[in-house]
This record gives C-alpha cells, structure tokens and sequence, in this order.
C-alpha cells in the first residue's frame, strides 16, 4: 500500500460550478467574484454561437469575442489572438468551447498572466490543468505554469447537448484515459485516486445514457461531473505510457485526439496491467469487472467508436515509427516501456484486436 505511506498532494486554487445554465447565469458571477470588467472571450469557428451568448450575458463586462481558435493551437494563432487581448485592453479572458478554445484560452494567459474562467464544451479535461500546449513548425511543444490554470470552471450540461454522440463517447473515454493513468502515475495520491475511480464510474456510467438520450441533462451531468474528476487527476499526475503514444500519434501522424485515445487505451492498459495491480483493481471497482482493458473496449465499441488505428487513417508502415518516437526518451510508466512491447501493442491496436490477447 505504498501510495498511502508516502505521497505529496497540492489542491488546485480555483472554483468549480456545475449547473444547467451555468454558462449564462454562473459566468457573470465568476468574472464578478474575480474582480474582473473586460474579458476577452474566445472559441473555435464553430462554438461561435455559444461564445456569442457568453459575451452578451457578460454584457459590458465583455471587451470583444474572438473565434479563431484550432486544434493543438497554432503558434501564430495564440500571437493574433494575444494581440486581439491587448488591443480590447482586456483585463481577464473566457475560453468557450473544447479542448482547443481551452487551449488557445491558455495560450493568452501564459503571455499576458490575464486570468482565465473556462466553460468547457467537451470532456476533454483541460480546463482542470496547468498544461499549456502550442504548435509550432509541426511541432507541440508542452510546458506546466501555474498561471495558466483557469481560475473558474463553469460546467453548464446544456452546453455539451450540442456535443455529437460519436465525440461525447471519444470525449468521456478521451477522460477515462486521464484517470486510468493518474492511478499508476508516480505522484499517484490517495485523494487523486479515489476521485480518478468516482471518476472513471461516472464517466463509464453516464456514456450510455448520453449516446441513448444524448438531450439528457441529466447524463450530460453526469458526464461532465466525471469529465472534472477525470480533468483533476491529470492536473495532479504525471502521465504514462499512453499519453505519450497519443502525443505521438497525434503529433506526428496527425490523428483526432479523443479518437486516438479511446482506440489506444484498452491495449495500453492490458500491457500495463501486470505491473498495476492496484490501479487495475480500482479500474474494475469502478467498471464493475475483473477486466477492464476489456471492459473499455467493449464500452466504447458498443457504442460506436472506432476501434482500430487503421479505421483512423494510420498505415502498417507508421506503427514502427511510431513505436520509435514514443520509446525515445525515458518516462513514468509502471511496466517498462521497451521498443517490442510498444510494437506489439501498436500492431493489436492497429488491428483492432480484442486487447491482452497477445502474449
Ligand atoms: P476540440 O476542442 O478540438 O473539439 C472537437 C470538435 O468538437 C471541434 O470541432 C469543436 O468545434 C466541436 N465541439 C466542441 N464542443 C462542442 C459542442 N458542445 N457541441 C458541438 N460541437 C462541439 O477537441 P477536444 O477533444 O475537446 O480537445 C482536444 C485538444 O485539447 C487537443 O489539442 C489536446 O491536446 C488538448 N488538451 C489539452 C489538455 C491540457 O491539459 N492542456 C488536456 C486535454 C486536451
């Protein structure tokens, strides 16, 4: 029980509210309670919309709205969007959207220390992080810095309605991942572990109702409970095994992010299983199984999502390049992580076999 005997836990400094209609009635609130009169809100192209009725419930507290953000936000995206920040004089910013609104949301903060309210549309987790990440010359560069954290987190379930059920499976699993590896993350804690499998239980558990009533405010709610969770463990661990292979196959290979990790994650965690018993036993606590790489494939692939890296455009003849890229430098990971066995679990991943039953 060596995580109970020896550990280090830091809480997070921000607030967390979760409410229908929490992105209208509760942002104004936050901006308020931060002391903040000019927020800059920011989203993608397509959560514009959104976005638009943020800035208007912030009425003249808001300094502008800027939709311009993408995926693994682009360098000189993040500078326009900085100089935009600056132009409206803005004194706090507001990130509306998934992921990639979170991010560019983050890029500001990193440059101009404005503080961040996040209202997150995906499941994603990142507004629960101090990672930041930008992309330059193909490139994602990705750092730690306290001042990008957003300040306030404002889940509103009728804000991910809206959200496909094909992403809102890849989405939760794309949060699983998160809590998966923060239960044999090397600064795993008690605290973090016991909200990575509350998490991963919710999370498991509201994927069916939202793919069955994807309307439901309820599952929405409940998705978006075990999406802070999820998001929490991985603010407060360092990442395995997986993450760097989706890093890689994302980064390099240009695959969907969420997609990717709901295809790796059963195959890294049956390779990872003989040497996390105790992360495995939480996993199935939460899963209601004795075998949760399965039990996750059978989650996700029941309800539709893809189950192969072949399905996701990746060729036979990337697996050794990726292989190499991911086993490159040292990292945490609970089994050892050598060029064989990252090939051998890319090749069953590839083919979409059912996970742990190579040797
Ligand atoms: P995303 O933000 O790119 O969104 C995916 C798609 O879904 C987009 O087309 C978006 O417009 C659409 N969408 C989002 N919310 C919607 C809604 N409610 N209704 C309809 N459509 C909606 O993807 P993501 O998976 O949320 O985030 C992925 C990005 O976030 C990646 O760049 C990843 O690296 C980053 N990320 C960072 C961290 C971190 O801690 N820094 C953590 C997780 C993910």
């Amino acid at each position: 029980m060596s995580g109970f005997t020896d550990f280090s836990y830091e809480a997070q400094p921000m607030r967390v509210v979760l409410r229908p209609g929490a992105a209208v009635t509760a942002t104004p609130d936050e901006a308020r309670r931060l002391g903040l009169r000019r927020l800059l809100v920011v989203s993608g192209p397509r959560g514009a919309d959104t976005a638009r009725v943020v800035a208007d419930a912030l009425g003249d507290a808001c300094a502008g709205l800027h939709t311009e953000a993408r995926m693994h936000v682009p360098a000189e995206v993040a500078r326009r969007a900085v100089e935009v920040a600056r132009a409206a004089g803005a004194d706090g910013c507001v990130a509306v959207g998934g992921g990639s609104a979170i991010g560019l949301g983050k890029a500001i903060a990193l440059r101009t220390h404005l503080p961040l309210i996040a209202v997150p549309s995906t499941y994603s987790g990142s507004e629960m992080t101090p990672v930041w990440g930008l992309t330059e010359h193909g490139a994602k560069r990705t750092g730690r810095d306290p001042s990008v954290l957003p300040r306030s987190v404002v889940y509103d379930p009728e804000l991910t309605r809206s959200l496909p059920v094909a992403l809102s499976v890849t989405s939760g699993i794309n949060a699983i991942a998160h809590a998966a590896e923060a239960l044999y993350a090397p600064d795993a804690s008690p605290l973090v572990s016991l909200m990575a499998e509350e998490g991963v239980r919710a999370m498991a558990g509201a994927l069916p109702a939202v793919a069955r009533a994807p309307e439901s405010l309820d599952a929405r709610g409940r998705a978006l409970y075990g999406a802070w969770l999820c998001g929490a463990t991985l603010g407060a661990t360092t990442m395995g095994l997986h993450h760097k292979l989706c890093h890689v196959l994302g980064g390099t290979f240009g695959l969907p992010h969420a997609e990717t990790h709901t295809v790796v994650l059963p195959y890294v965690l049956a390779h990872n299983a003989p040497a996390a018993p105790e992360a495995m036993a939480a996993l199935g606590r939460a899963l209601g199984t004795d075998d949760a790489p399965h039990a996750l494939w059978e989650l996700s692939g029941s309800l539709g999502a893809p189950r192969s890296l072949a399905e996701l455009g990746l060729k036979e003849a990337d697996l050794a390049v990726a292989g190499r890229a991911a086993t490159g430098q040292a990292y945490a990971n609970p089994r050892e992580v050598t060029a064989d066995g990252v090939l051998d679990l890319l090749k069953a991943a590839y083919a979409g076999e059912r996970p742990g039953t190579r040797p």
